[in-house]
């Protein structure tokens, strides 16, 4: 299996959410500083689709974290472990790395917000979230699953690719259904929302075909 490697804050970790839980009080002592304040890490909510993905990546990678606590925060440390064992259970259980120095550490895929602490110079491949190619969970499980398509192979990664197909071709069906209903709404007039949603929709479907690996050019919609 190959190692991937996951960031927190900003990653799975929605900072914002456990600023807003401090008072206004708090907020003005530690300013500019905000992840100083004590406990702040238990506070955070985790960041839409995360906690899905990282179970779903789980079948496919040896999976760790690589995340950074700031020097001056002596409880971010067990906060972030406090963190991971309320979300993930004992998924992460001795798998925490916390580095200044990401780019010691030697994996094949990190899903990281920033290239700061390492990470731009991971030695593996940095995947870099929140970006235009990788906007979110969705589109990271994606490109990530899809890459296991190209990584050696044993009968047991073959199996869960077959499972795996299974849900794609399952995911299909649905966006063609969606489609000829859209399709359907058409005879009555094109207004701009339906365009876009055709738009939108045309480019997802797009994308599930890209994974599945459909070699029928003919099945592909044009954008
Ligand atoms: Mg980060």
């Amino acid at each position: 299996m190959k190692k991937l490697f996951f960031d927190m804050d900003g990653v799975l970790v929605n900072f914002q959410s456990g600023i807003d839980k401090l008072s206004e009080e708090t907020k003005r002592e530690y300013e500019g500083r905000l992840d100083e304040v004590p406990g702040i890490f238990s506070l955070m909510d985790p960041m839409p689709g995360a906690i899905e993905a990282v179970h779903t990546l789980s079948e496919y990678y040896d999976m760790y974290i690589l995340s950074t606590a700031p020097w001056k925060n002596t409880t971010a440390y067990s906060d972030k472990i406090a963190w991971l064992t309320k979300h993930f259970g004992d998924l992460f259980k001795k798998r925490v790395i916390i580095t200044h120095c990401k780019n010691l550490c030697d994996g094949d895929y990190l899903v990281d917000d920033r290239a700061k602490n390492g990470a731009s110079q991971f030695p593996g491949e940095w995947v870099q979230f929140g970006t235009e190619r990788y906007p979110d969970w969705e589109e990271v499980t994606r490109y990530l699953i899809s890459e296991t398509f190209l990584h050696d192979e044993d009968d047991e990664k073959l199996n869960r690719r077959k499972v795996n197909y299974m849900l794609v071709e399952k995911t299909i069906k649905t966006l063609d259904a969606y489609m000829e209903s859209l399709n359907a709404q058409c005879e009555q007039g094109v207004s701009d929302e339906l365009k876009s949603k055709i738009l939108k929709l045309t480019r997802l479907t797009n994308q599930w075909l890209e994974v599945s690996g459909e070699q029928n050019e003919n099945k592909y919609y044009d954008v």
